[in-house]
């Protein structure tokens, strides 16, 4: 499933040469630069037919990066081998011909400052990575050796079904919310996009066993069928100058063969449109119930009109449905006490030629579960205001002038600008695609795109998924073959479709209004949000305000080890963060730095106004921009975690889920910057080595992540976090052991080696000419607790249930809800006064 990343730019663009020219055996189809991002752009063919965007990026301060999108997704998985798209995806990064060893090109990346990402969607797979300017060449050698000559090896494929295998638990049981699974529930039945998606060891394994299919050459025959160059889309934005990129490109991915494949193309995946608005309801019989109250609408189009469905989603009615402002949908759904949280998201799949989804995805209290059809009534009410008030342009001014500033800061991110223009290729004439990608990002709105948009915000373009429903008479269940999700499909009572109907359109305005533009001038478009590692069995939950003028930032993280464990903990948690994240929306409009005082310097703040944090004993960290919290401060915010102690929660007589977590934390009190520095680059040495022993040699886990914290000048951490199927306490053993092999390993490292990795990070200002390979090894020794030192560590381990037995009340709720509310609004009172006294 495929939704387009569009980098939000407003640039100026002139178009240089529109005729072709032709530079060596490519053919140049466009060629423009955009004056305000000081890029030059051009859209060429190779002379294997492989389409490519270049982008020569003069800012010193910005990573190379490249993505490449190869027309392969599951829906061209062979029926008997589901799975196999996403398999070969694995494969294909860990090694080829050239660089047989194993996670080449990962180590090369992470060496080199670098991040990358591969994944499998129904009709294509992303390889995208970003790396430092000056080792772009040689990042791109070794990614285009993948697709001109992988290598299969028996043990690699058999290595990577195992954790292609521990992805598919993983999914299947830690994240309820996974849309895709729901949403397929009302494609066609048999269309290839209900396929099984990621496989699993008895797709990939144990059936082809059976059948006596050879698992390697039909691996081999599928990269020899859809590999090809013809398929494949390639965007590259680094230092160089147009024509020196253009030469390294097209010597590099000109050898990748072109089999001429016509693109696989697929019916339109809903079922037959008879007038009726279909409808799914899901039995909550999920994990956490408390997540399951979902509501998802969604809206077909039949357009080939992409560009209009992107805008609407980047820019203009997201903003009017989901940020938390006075006259939002999500403030009117709140304030009702219907909803908890509300997104929007666009889908186009090119494969369907002409068929776009827009969706609306809700989570819902207990009374917007129950009041659903009411819920979407006001959504419908809501639609029919945006109609006649009209287009309220100043949204869009705003966020221009947002993004101008985050341009101009060189916050904006190389990888989603070319993944994001990777996406257009994929799905349009390569002219066309850099055309509509320019319409996207720089056109101002106007009032056609929005009544198109509009016009398709009925009822009549309406499918709804609700989950959490219980009471089911008369009806046919029905079991999800790939998720398991029991469900059953029915069609919208006419009495109610003719209600959503007067809702929608209705002569006059219902009774609220639109959110006005703020008076303040304050960076409301980047409103606090928030992360939650839903797929990690252990939840982190941040909000971070974060300023683009003076680049300040104040955080608040809550890590919840116990979350999964009792359900009564994961309802009361999800309450608690939403609480938290409207309270935080509306009262933390000042500047991060006046928030970040206020938190810290009220050394009850999180006693005050979260006693349920402290009660369950959670750890919590506040970060920021400005060096505020002393060593003292610091050991308060870690709730009674010993030093060099593991911090456990466990339970007896309770299924333990099959999903666990271990996460060792190396903290380090530093004496400067240049200590600061030294933890940055010990996770640099070492984030390679951990996902190669873990994750691919003891296959301990499919997520294995290696990160650093700075929590403010003088404290720092880096840390290691598996999530696995084994026991946790198995886990973070193997973690500890391998964080003093490292150790042993580093005693081999040679200056030379050490140097390199330092002068290759812009970022590690300190180390520059001052650090030997003792030091390193000695400050190492210090971190892990081999040798006396500055040091903490702290192990996080959660075992998680099988399932949530318990229920939490409407009252619990409620009571929670007016608790939070209520502090937050006496805080508020002490920010006002704070704020006074600092500005
Ligand atoms: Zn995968």
């Amino acid at each position: 499933m495929g939704k387009i990343g569009v980098l939000n730019l407003c640039l100026s663009l002139f178009l240089l040469n529109l005729q072709s020219l032709a530079r060596g055996d490519s053919h140049v189809v466009t060629e423009f630069n955009a004056t305000e991002d000081s890029k030059l752009y051009r859209g060429l063919v190779l002379q294997n037919d492989l389409e490519v965007v270049l982008i020569s990026d003069s800012n010193k301060h910005h990573k190379a990066a490249a993505s490449l999108i190869v027309s392969d997704g599951f829906m061209e998985d062979p029926p008997q081998l589901e799975g196999l798209s996403h398999l070969l995806e694995h494969l294909l990064i860990i090694q080829s011909v050239k660089y047989p060893e194993i996670n080449s090109l990962y180590k090369f990346i992470l060496e080199n400052d670098g991040t990358m990402q591969a994944t499998t969607y129904c009709d294509r797979v992303e390889y995208h990575f970003n790396v430092t300017a000056a080792k772009l060449f040689p990042a791109l050698d070794i990614f285009s050796q993948l697709f001109i000559a992988p290598l299969f090896t028996e043990s690699g494929i058999e290595k990577e079904v195992r954790v292609v295998n521990i992805e598919a638990q993983h999914y299947s049981e830690a994240n309820s919310f996974d849309r895709l699974k729901i949403s397929k529930i009302l494609y066609a039945d048999g269309h290839p996009v209900t396929r099984f998606s990621g496989g699993d060891l008895t797709t990939l394994w144990t059936n082809p066993k059976l059948h006596g299919i050879n698992l390697t050459s039909e691996l081999k025959n599928h990269f020899k069928t859809y590999y090809s160059a013809n398929l494949m889309k390639l965007v590259v934005s680094g230092s160089q100058d147009l024509d020196i990129l253009q030469n390294k490109v097209a010597e590099m991915f000109g050898q990748i063969a072109n089999h001429n494949v016509t693109r696989p193309s697929y019916p339109d995946p809903i079922k037959p449109e008879n007038g009726s608005i279909y409808k799914a309801e899901i039995l909550p019989n999920f994990l956490r119930k408390v997540e399951d109250d979902m509501l998802l609408m969604d809206f077909s189009f039949y357009t080939d009109d992409y560009i209009n469905v992107s805008l609407l989603r980047q820019g203009y009615l997201k903003p009017l449905l989901e940020y938390d402002r006075e006259g939002s949908l999500i403030n009117i759904l709140q304030n009702e006490g219907l909803i908890i949280d509300l997104k929007m998201e666009s889908v186009n799949i090119p494969s369907f030629s002409k068929f776009a989804e827009l969706y609306i995805s809700i989570r819902l209290t207990r009374d917007g579960l129950l009041n659903y059809e009411d819920v979407i009534c006001r959504i419908f009410q809501f639609f029919n205001n945006l109609e006649i008030f009209g287009l309220q342009d100043w949204y869009w001014k705003d966020s221009i002038k947002n993004v101008k500033t985050k341009l101009s800061q060189g916050v904006a991110d190389q990888v989603q600008l070319v993944s994001s223009i990777s996406g257009w290729i994929h799905h349009l004439p390569i002219q066309k695609a850099i055309n509509s990608w320019y319409h996207t990002n720089f056109d101002p709105y106007n009032n056609n795109t929005w009544n198109l948009i509009l016009a398709k915000l009925t009822p009549k373009h309406l499918r709804i998924k609700v989950s959490g429903i219980a009471v089911v008479q008369n009806k046919t269940i029905l079991v999800d073959r790939v998720s398991g999700v029991e469900y059953y499909v029915d069609t919208v009572h006419s009495d109610i479709a003719n209600k959503w109907m007067k809702c929608r359109f209705c002569n006059e305005s219902h009774n609220f209004t639109l959110p006005v533009q703020p008076t303040v001038e304050v960076d409301e478009e980047f409103p606090l949000f928030k992360e939650r590692q839903l797929n990690s069995s252990l939840s982190t939950i941040s909000f971070i305000r974060y300023s683009y003028c003076d680049s300040s930032w104040a955080k608040l993280e809550i890590y919840s080890p116990f979350s999964y464990i009792d359900p009564r903990s994961a309802a009361l948690n999800s309450i608690l963060f939403h609480s938290l994240k409207r309270v935080l929306n509306r009262v933390l409009i000042s500047d991060p730095e006046i928030t970040l005082n206020s938190m810290v310097q009220n050394k009850n703040w999180i006693g005050d106004f979260m006693p349920l944090v402290v009660d369950f004993e959670k750890p919590f960290l506040i970060s920021g921009s400005k060096e505020l919290l002393s060593k003292e401060i610091v050991k308060q915010r870690f709730v009674d975690i010993p030093a060099g102690s593991a911090w456990l929660y466990s339970q007896n007589g309770v299924n333990f889920h099959k999903t666990s977590c271990a996460k060792v934390y190396l903290f380090h009190i530093s004496k400067n910057d240049w200590d600061n520095d030294l933890i940055q680059l010990t996770k640099l040495m070492m984030k390679a080595e951990a996902l190669n022993r873990l994750r691919t040699n003891e296959t301990l886990g499919y997520r294995v992540f290696t990160e650093t914290y700075f929590l403010n000048k003088r404290t720092s951490c880096v840390s290691i976090a598996v999530d696995s199927l084994k026991d946790p306490y198995f886990v973070a053993e193997r973690i500890h052991s391998f964080l003093r092999d490292f150790a042993e390993s580093l005693k081999n490292m040679t200056e030379e080696h050490l140097s390199t990795t330092i002068s290759t990070h812009q970022s590690l200002n300190y180390l520059k000419n001052e650090t030997g390979a003792n030091e390193f090894i000695q400050f190492y020794e210090e971190l892990i607790g081999l040798r006396e030192g500055q040091t903490r560590r702290l192990t996080i381990i959660t075992p998680s249930v099988e399932y949530a037995t318990k229920e939490y009340s409407k009252a619990d709720e409620l009571s929670l809800n007016s608790t939070y509310i209520k502090n937050f609004d006496d805080w508020k009172k002490t920010l006002k006064l704070q704020e006074e006294k600092f500005t």
